[in-house]
């Protein structure tokens, strides 16, 4: 085996060279992914635009965080896997015993071990990482789509956050991928959907998903009446708010119900602040919450429901390049274009 792979590299804001760099090396408890595909994601997009994410990432760094593969090498130790054995990786693990994770919310431990690298042909997981959240694929589901398991699982925790019961009616707001998986979940969760996006493509798929009502806001005038009309004038049982932007923030408070619960699930940028009616929080009995990454037992559900088709898949991975395409692809992901997600390809079966 050579020494060097081929992998895209993250130096700052818009700056990502595809380069030879040296395949990474395997320590006890570690495990050596060649990835058969990677995908591209709205965070490593917005990370491209900013050069940097504070937690997860920092240039120059290979870039990527969602994939899957085959076991290549495994280090010392290793029970989770074996050499030739199909898997997926969650980008992250908990450390298991700071106060967060012994408090039952590992998503917020104070020492959250971040992977990143998809966009490349090798990946070492760290040991930590092998450990708690490295799983095989069943034979039935394409590496494309159980690469999908880490952001449906940041989705399945959040639709279980939200409490999301069967007959709820759920406004979903926004419908990039994250948007989208709520869809679907929500669904399959036999809520009532109404699903708020752009875009024929986004619109047609919240309904191949499970939406009952799929709202154009290109094409609303006013979108607050429009949901309203749709929820007996009283606005959603529940919201999910799938953009992250302050202003939708504020969109998704109006549109919940006295009484509701809206999660303002799209990270917003730092720095920035919402208002709170206090008459809405105190005498409408608003719940308002948020949700934050993936814990291991939501990275087991999301991998599941993904072998049992009750997300499919498919829906999600609509366009494929090579790793020559990857600054290309991340370029055409947000809420103007047709991509939902693209699968960068790179070795053996995807
Ligand atoms: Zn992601
Ligand atoms: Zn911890």
């Amino acid at each position: 085996m050579s020494a060097t792979m081929r992998a895209a590299v993250l130096y700052g804001a818009e700056e990502v060279r595809i380069e030879a760099v040296p395949i990474p090396s395997v320590g006890p408890g570690e495990v050596r992914v060649r990835i058969g595909c990677a995908l591209t994601c709205g965070t490593d997009a917005k990370v491209f635009r900013r050069g940097y994410h504070a937690r997860m990432i920092r240039p120059p760094a290979v870039f990527g965080h969602e994939f899957a593969g085959v076991v290549e090498t495994v280090g010392d130790g290793v029970t989770s896997c074996a050499v030739g054995d199909r898997v997926v990786a969650a980008n992250s693990a908990p450390c298991g015993d700071c106060f967060y994770c012994r408090v039952g919310q590992p998503e917020l431990c104070e020492d959250l071990l971040f992977l990143n690298g998809a966009y490349a042909e090798y990946i070492t997981v760290p040991a930590r990482i092998a450990a708690c959240n490295l799983h095989r694929v069943p034979a039935a589901l394409p590496l494309r789509h159980a690469a999908l398991t880490e952001p449906l699982a940041c989705c399945v925790k959040g639709v279980e956050d939200t409490g999301v019961q069967a007959g709820d009616t759920v406004v979903v707001l926004g419908l990039g991928p994250i948007g989208l998986m709520m869809v679907s979940l929500c669904a399959a969760r036999d809520a009532r959907v109404i699903a708020v996006g752009r875009r024929e493509l986004r619109l047609a798929t919240a309904r191949a998903l499970g939406a009952e009502e799929v709202l154009d806001e290109n094409a609303l005038a006013d979108l607050n009446a429009a949901v309203h009309a749709l929820t007996g004038g009283r606005g959603a049982d529940r919201m999910i708010e799938c953009v992250g932007r302050p202003e939708v923030w504020q969109t998704a408070l109006e549109l919940t119900r006295r009484g509701g619960v809206c999660n303002l699930f799209g990270g917003c940028p730092a720095g920035t602040t919402i208002s709170l009616d206090t008459t809405r929080l105190h005498y409408e009995e608003l719940t308002v919450l948020g949700s934050f990454h993936h814990t291991p037992r939501h990275i087991r559900q999301a991998l599941d429901l993904l072998a049992a088709g009750t997300v499919p898949g498919a829906r999600f991975v609509n366009d494929e390049v090579t790793l020559d395409g990857v600054v290309d692809a991340l370029q055409r992901m947000g809420e103007k274009t047709n991509l939902i997600k693209a699968a960068v390809l790179l070795a053996g079966e995807t």
